[in-house]
């Protein structure tokens, strides 16, 4: 593993950091890497179970509002990774946090979600369609029956 000590993450190869080009190091235990981002929700979960787990672990606030990124010890590296991946399990099971980036089962819904609106603005047109000639044809009824009246 390699460390960018400016930005605080870590690559598995390459010579400079791909966000600031500052030159890798190899990581020592003690240096703070970044783990992930979190809502500030999502944050305050990930936070508790280091915590109950004794993971050391430290929350900054980033320029994006109510978005937070998570540091933890190089030296616990594995085992906060372990962590976060039981953690964001766990919020998946419990919705309502979208944590996960959208996969492709989401998409096909959405897609269908989309055909299924379509096919109700068509249902609507038609409707609309039928209702405006409905009345149509009852305005010719009644006229035709009025006129009755005075033949
Ligand atoms: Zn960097």
């Amino acid at each position: 593993m390699l460390y960018c000590s400016k930005c605080h993450t870590l690559y598995e190869n390459g010579t400079t950091c791909s966000n600031c080009n500052e030159p890798l190091t190899e990581p020592k235990s003690g240096n703070l890497v970044l783990l992930t981002a979190a809502m500030y929700a999502e944050s305050n979960e990930i936070l508790d179970a280091f915590r109950a787990r004794g993971i050391y672990i430290d929350r900054n606030p980033t320029i994006e509002e109510g978005v937070f990124e998570l540091f933890v010890q190089y030296a616990d590296w594995e085992k906060a990774n372990e962590t976060l991946h039981i953690v964001l399990e766990d919020l998946k099971k419990r919705a309502p946090f979208n944590v996960e980036e959208t996969t492709d089962q989401d998409k096909e819904k959405k897609e269908l979600s989309k055909g299924k609106k379509w096919a109700l603005r068509i249902i609507g047109a038609i409707a609309f369609g039928l209702a405006i000639w409905g009345v149509i044809a009852l305005t010719d009824l009644v006229i035709a029956f009025v006129k009755g009246w005075f033949a």
